[in-house]
């Protein structure tokens, strides 16, 4: 009897071969939907990520000596075999992450945009020849690949975020050693398999797959040999990175998290409102780092705005990413449904009205209702705090200068939005919003084009556009004297 095979990998990568842990130990790959086992994947810890480190270095100087153009090449194809793969690769997202399977098509589609604009930006790095500062010397710079890099990645996308980072590093002629959450390591390593089916060589690209994240991150951030990490999670685990990293003195791009606000001006055009509030709150179940987390609504048209967004809300289809028209999957975990719960309690307990949802879907298990709660205050828990949840919550303001001063009282500064039809408001906010993207009557921005990263708290470093590259490359100036 033949047997259906396997839609999906499930080993670690390193070095161009699929490997088991040393040991033989392997962790569980749920669907978040049904808590279905998926896979049994490896569980490395330090020594192997070493493995993974030194097949890294052992592969740099032959990809770092290609030239640019064969990289290019090679990326290139990693974009189509992606996208003539997207099907089988969205149902991986979907099953092992939760988001609707539209969703996750739009993920490969945005995953693989990546490896296509950073195969042309790879074309782009020039130095400088700097005019002569003396007669007799000439001042030049060259840039060139950081070396060995390591990439943390979080399982809200589960792709795309690899993408985002591998894209870059391998097209400025890095290596590079990923761990992706231990949720969601399943896409990690269908990439993994098609980055050498386009051609990567061995040791380029490698995935480490764990279910201890704080020793193969405490490697891959005080091995000497990697000099560069870039991760994409919580602050949390973005400052314990940091300190590690800076015994080595490791270059770091850090995306963490946000908390932003979504302002809604009387003038706006409300129904436009709506629709972008739809957009960035309830995408990947409000699971995503630029979602709208604090509604700023200007009093006059603030109860217009909630019965429509609550209206518009309570008709979101709830259910398996894999359903036709479901567009609210289930939270990632457990624990996931406990903090929403924790917040929306700590805000009804403190006055808040629920104007549709307010607790757990009947579905069960890990889905929770789509939310809209109305008079949240910044004392209130879920104000400070991400929510990574389907609840939008609604706070009111009298006049412009209270909605910046609410908007940019956070630690955070990932995205911002904002509706208003007035130009000079429109400048006026924009410039001074304390956050590194602002949509301005927009609330989708993310682009392979555009830089995407936070201020404050939220990071540093830019990823994606012609800056996502630049923290893969190394600046030498080249001085010739005696001429
Ligand atoms: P989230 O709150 O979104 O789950 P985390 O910051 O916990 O975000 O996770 C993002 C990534 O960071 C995941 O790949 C996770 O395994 C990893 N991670 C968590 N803790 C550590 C740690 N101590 N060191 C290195 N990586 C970690």
């Amino acid at each position: 009897m033949t047997r259906e095979p396997r839609p999906f990998r499930h080993q670690a990568f390193i070095d161009g071969a699929f490997v088991a842990a040393d040991n033989g130990a392997t962790f569980a790959v749920r669907d978040p939907a049904t808590g279905a086992v998926l896979a049994e994947v490896p569980d490395l810890g330090a020594a192997e990520t070493r493995r993974a480190i030194e097949a890294a270095e052992r592969a740099l100087p032959g990809w770092r000596g290609k030239l640019a153009k064969e990289r290019a090449q090679i990326l290139r194809r990693l974009h189509d075999l992606l996208l003539a793969d997207q099907e089988r690769l969205a149902q991986i997202i979907t099953a092992e992450q939760g988001k609707p399977i539209a969703e996750a098509r739009g993920e490969i589609a945005y995953a693989a945009a990546y490896f296509d604009w950073f195969a042309e930006e790879g074309r782009r790095v020039y130095g400088d020849v700097i005019p002569q500062q003396a007669r007799e010397k000439r001042i030049l710079v060259f840039k060139q690949a950081i070396g060995v890099t390591a990439a943390i990645t979080p399982w809200n996308f589960p792709s795309a975020m690899i993408a985002r980072k591998a894209g870059a590093a391998l097209a400025a002629g890095c290596t590079m050693v990923v761990k992706p959450a231990e949720l969601t390591p399943l896409s990690a390593i269908a990439m993994a398999e098609i980055a050498q089916r386009a051609g990567v060589p061995d040791g380029v690209l490698n995935v480490v797959t764990t279910n201890d994240p704080a020793s193969v991150g405490a490697e891959l951030t005080s091995n000497p040999t990697v000099r560069k990490i870039s991760f994409t999670g919580s602050t949390e685990v973005g400052k314990i990175l940091l300190r590690q990293a800076a015994e080595n003195v490791q270059k770091c791009s850090m995306e963490l998290g946000g908390n932003a606000p979504f302002i809604v001006f009387a003038d706006a055009d409300l129904d436009l409102a709506v629709k972008g509030a739809l957009a960035t709150k309830y995408r990947n179940s409000g699971q995503t780092c630029v979602c709208a987390n604090r509604f700023l609504v200007q009093k006059d048209v603030a109860e217009a705005f909630g019965a429509k967004l609550a209206e518009a809300a309570s008709r979101l289809k709830v259910g398996r990413g894999v359903e036709p028209g479901v567009v609210i999957g289930p939270l990632i975990e457990e624990a996931a449904v406990e903090k929403v719960e924790r917040l929306v309690a700590d805000a009804r307990a403190r006055g808040a009205k629920v104007l549709t949802g307010g607790g757990r879907h009947a579905l069960g298990g890990n889905f929770y209702a789509p939310t809209v709660l109305f008079d949240t205050r910044p004392d209130m828990q879920i104000f400070a705090e991400e929510i990574f949840g389907p609840v939008a919550a609604i706070t009111t303001f009298e006049d412009e200068a209270e909605a910046l001063r609410l908007a940019n009282s956070t630690h955070y500064g990932l995205a911002a939005y904002f509706y208003s039809r007035d130009i000079a408001r429109v400048f006026r906010v924009a410039e001074q919003l304390e956050f590194g993207m602002v949509g301005v009557n927009e609330s989708l921005m993310s682009s392979e084009a555009a830089p995407f990263g936070g201020v404050k708290q939220s990071g540093m470093g830019r990823e994606g556009s012609k800056y996502g590259i630049e923290s893969y490359l190394e600046i030498k100036y080249v001085c010739l004297g005696n001429m």
